[in-house]
């Protein structure tokens, strides 16, 4: 897969919105948030969410420090700046210590924190990106993610890929318990780059507004090469001319006829 961030295609965004009194931090989001859900084989039915970290400034002129994540009823693939709201940082940050909290309480604190009243509901796993401190933040149903952890061995495929590079955590309801369980992980390993929801899709975490997006469409490459090389593999894989003689099969059994066998096998 290749990536379709272009440098001069992310300059003419920045420049447009900056007309339009949108910052370079947000431009860059809008940008890279189309690039995602545009691509039929990140975003299934729609899904998927992206944030950047930034500042803004309130009616009274203080700047503050907001996360503008996707707001609800925006398709990614054609989202405008209004399309990523912006909530304030802080509050939702302090959350992070709270035993529990209910679906509704947690998206009227998102709404109450908005800088604009009239915009939409902030994403469900608005916390979740709100925990982190990585500035970009990127998530998708990402049909090669989906492809491999929707088998019986899904995770273990998925962690022979990744390693501890990221965290794994089965598909569980979206909101405060996913987004504390994965700031958790986070604190205990910090250079974790990304999160893969088994059943559901990838997040991946970066400094810049490429670096988020990149290692999104490196681990997809990697998975699609690793995929190749399982169907070419399948393929070779034929039965056998013969039956297994009993010296051939011997060194995989358990108990004494294993060792008997094989002496006889490999004398
Ligand atoms: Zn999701």
């Amino acid at each position: 897969m290749q990536s379709r961030w272009s440098d001069a295609e992310a300059k003419d965004f920045v420049a447009r919105y900056a007309v339009k009194g949108v910052n370079e931090d947000l431009a860059l989001r809008t940008y890279t948030t189309r690039l995602l859900g545009t691509d039929p084989k990140l975003v299934l039915h729609g899904g998927g969410n992206t944030s950047v970290k930034t500042r803004a400034r309130d009616l009274l002129g203080d700047e503050v420090e907001v996360i503008c994540v996707k707001g609800s009823g925006w398709d990614m693939g054609n989202i405008e700046p209004q399309g990523l709201p912006a909530v304030r940082l802080e509050p939702l940050r302090r959350l992070r210590k709270l035993a529990k909290l209910s679906d509704e309480d947690m998206v009227n604190f998102q709404r109450v924190n908005l800088l604009d009243s009239s915009a939409p509901n902030p994403s469900v796993e608005t916390l979740l990106h709100a925990f982190l401190p990585h500035k970009f933040i990127d998530h998708t149903h990402s049909t090669a993610v989906l492809a491999l952890t929707d088998q019986p061995d899904g995770e273990a495929i998925v962690r022979d890929l990744y390693g501890d590079r990221v965290a794994y955590v089965p598909y569980t309801i979206p909101g405060f318990a996913l987004a504390k369980s994965f700031f958790q992980f986070f604190e205990r390993n910090q250079k974790v780059e990304g999160l893969v929801l088994l059943q559901q899709g990838i997040f991946t975490l970066g400094a810049g507004a490429g670096e988020a997006f990149e290692p999104m469409i490196h681990s997809l490459t990697l998975r699609e090469e690793v995929r190749r090389l399982q169907r070419n593999q399948r393929k070779k894989a034929a039965l056998p001319e013969r039956p297994a003689t009993v010296p051939e099969t011997a060194p995989f059994l358990p108990g004494p006829s294993r060792t008997a066998a094989a002496r006889r096998a490999d004398p």
